[in-house]
């Protein structure tokens, strides 16, 4: 605790006074009673997610205040008020010490998502926390915990606006338009984490053929079109992932015949396809929820992209990502070095990616590092 991880283990907690319920706020002490922390009661092994190190009230203006710390880190770093782009993450979990809570923000809409039950409990102060601070540039706070609340607890929550309503759902990201399924989309509805990524891809595409692998709503496809690519086949097992892509290159290149998409599953479709491709995108969903699942996770890591280096067209660029928590740096290189390794090419590493500044890490919180990718020249 005096390193400011913001977890209190359950095991660490001598006693308890009082009969703290899950989501109230509590206050945590030493033996000899001098203050630690202040943060929200939890039920498992995590039992206490710390808000403050600091003996405060946790109240409207306290949410009102630390929203506004998470406006002016966006503004500092060039994604507040902008026109060009009205998509970002506005509340980053514990990298914005605020643990348990994720808004995403599409125009005047932002998408809040509770982990924990004390967000959960807060929900309407946050909403009306989101509006305060952001000066009224987001008017509609759309609640999305339906799946992301811990189960046990139990509260009948459904999805829904918590404030204001709307049904204006384009978000514009560096220029490019995209409808954003909060309602029925993963996640917030959006994968906001690779907008820095997808915009280095822009800059590789030109006279490229281009295969986005899990291409979900099509991200990285529509960059690859602005970008000036030959062609571009985007791939998703989910039919309703293809639907969104189409939609969304429609959206921004009405007409244009270079895109093609298949609803397809990846090995699949790696195994079947020709050599043509000269850019590859490799985006797959998280391989590894938890730690148990680490070894296999990176087999499955090694299979896909062995497959990618056996096709990929002489003088190729990959794009390959791992957004599995469990899964660290070194691992993930060393799974795409073993796939390297096997296909015999000589491969070269151009860039390593990792989750733009709107998904910070908490010095003290190392575990909020998730998204890494590396971008490969393959010979
Ligand atoms: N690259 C996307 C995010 C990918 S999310 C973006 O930039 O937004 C992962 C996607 O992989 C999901 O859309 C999911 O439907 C898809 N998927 C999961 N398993 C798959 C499989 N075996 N084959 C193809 N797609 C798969």
């Amino acid at each position: 605790m005096k390193r400011f991880h913001p977890w209190i283990f359950s095991g660490a907690v001598h006693h308890i006074e009082g009969e703290p319920e899950e989501g109230e706020v509590v206050r945590v002490f030493t033996a000899d009673g001098s203050f630690i922390a202040v943060g929200h009661w939890q039920i498992g092994s995590i039992a206490v997610r710390v808000l403050d190190f600091e003996d405060r009230n946790i109240d409207a203006d306290y949410w009102v205040e630390r929203l506004k710390v998470a406006v002016d880190m966006r503004r500092s770093i060039g994604l507040f008020g902008r026109s060009d782009n009205d998509t970002y993450r506005l509340v980053h979990g514990e990298g914005d010490c605020l643990p348990g809570l994720v808004v995403d923000v599409y125009g005047k809409t932002a998408v809040m998502q509770a982990h924990s039950v004390g967000m959960h409990m807060s929900r309407h102060d946050i909403a009306a926390a989101i509006v305060a601070a952001t000066g009224g540039m987001v008017e509609n706070v759309y609640y999305k915990s339906e799946t992301t609340l811990p189960f046990k607890a139990d509260l009948g929550q459904e999805n829904g606006f918590i404030l204001g309503g709307s049904d204006e759902n384009i978000a514009i990201e560096n220029g490019l338009k995209f409808h954003i399924d909060w309602l029925r989309g993963q996640k917030t509805g959006f994968f906001v984490d690779q907008r820095d990524n997808r915009s280095l891809l822009e800059q590789y595409s030109k006279g490229r053929s281009v295969l986005n692998m899990f291409c979900y709503t099509g991200g990285f496809s529509v960059y690859a079109m602005r970008g000036g690519a030959k062609l571009v086949h985007s791939v998703d097992s989910s039919a309703k992932a293809i639907d969104l892509t189409n939609n969304n290159i429609a959206l921004n290149f009405p007409g244009d015949n270079r895109h093609k998409a298949f609803a397809e599953d990846a090995f699949k479709y790696l195994d079947a396809m020709g050599g043509n491709y000269d850019l590859i995108i490799l985006d797959p969903p998280a391989f590894a929820k938890h730690r148990d699942a680490l070894r296999q996770a990176l087999k499955g890591y090694a299979r896909l992209n062995a497959k990618a280096f056996e096709k990929i067209k002489p003088g190729g660029i990959l794009f390959t990502f791992s957004c599995s928590q469990v899964v660290s740096k070194d691992h993930f290189r060393t799974a795409v070095f073993t796939a390297a390794a096997q296909s015999g090419r000589r491969v070269r590493i151009l860039h390593q990616l990792h989750q733009p500044a709107d998904h910070p890490i908490n010095i003290y919180h190392p575990e909020g590092e998730y998204l890494k990718g590396l971008v490969l020249y393959v010979e």
